[in-house]
């Protein structure tokens, strides 16, 4: 189980099912030290508010809820669907390539587009689920260049879990994030409530790649929260 869990949808998020205070109380039951709300970007529904961002604060003292956001990619360009206005508020930025990007994309296009991303908005802290069957990616070539950038990339358990992408894909991921040096965030993407803080699909692809433990930006609380704090001069 993930003590910090990074990539977590509510029902602001068009497939989410759950409040943050239903969300809360089960990072309670199940031990964990925080987890962010990471609804979806405006492009694809999300609804965010500033209610949430200016003046929500976590009810239970032993769970913090980090705020932040899942953007989309929205052209090849680098651009992103981040409402600047709550981004003093945020603790997280994650992007990744969701439906509204064209499906049918070579590597090269969708491997361009992560990349423009990084470049051009120093903000995002998580490149999210670059394994996806339907986009994709050179994971070597984005690695090299998020890992000069300080951004993780994310193993992610849906995915594999629900067969969105395979093992061996996510295994190839890694063994890149480890090459190059580049660091990752293991996450549950939670859509409904007993996905969060779950690790379990890819914790044994962990373990068979070797992959180094201080790469995982969130490997336990302090790590996490370190992260957070490391990465929270880019949005100001
Ligand atoms: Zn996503
Ligand atoms: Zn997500």
């Amino acid at each position: 189980m993930l003590e910090v869990d990074f990539h977590v949808h509510s029902l602001f998020s068009l497939c989410g099912l759950h409040t943050v205070l239903e969300l809360v109380a089960r990072a309670h039951e199940l031990g964990m030290k925080g987890f962010a709300v990471t609804d979806h970007g405006r492009t694809i529904g999300g609804r965010l508010t500033s209610v949430f961002f200016e003046r929500f604060v976590s009810p239970d003292p032993q769970i913090a809820v980090l705020k932040g956001i899942e953007c989309n990619v929205l052209d090849e360009q680098g651009g992103i669907d981040l409402p600047h206005e709550y981004l003093k508020f945020m603790d997280i930025v994650l992007c990744g390539i969701h439906p509204n990007f064209p499906k049918g994309c070579s590597k090269q296009i969708c491997t361009d587009s992560l990349i423009a991303v990084i470049e051009k908005n120093p903000q995002v802290d998580c490149i999210t689920h670059p394994n996806d069957d339907a986009y994709p990616i050179d994971y070597g070539v984005l690695a090299q260049v998020a890992a000069r950038h300080g951004v993780a990339l994310e193993l992610n358990n849906s995915k594999i879990l629900y067969a969105r992408s395979t093992e061996d894909e996510a295994q190839k991921l890694l063994v890149a994030c480890g090459e190059q040096g580049c660091r990752i965030a293991v996450n549950s993407d939670t859509h409904t409530i007993h996905e969060l803080g779950d690790d379990r699909s890819v914790a044994p692809l962990l373990r068979e790649t070797g992959f180094p433990r201080e790469l995982i930006v969130n490997r336990d609380a302090a790590a996490a929260f370190a992260f957070i704090e490391e990465r929270r001069k880019l949005k100001q």
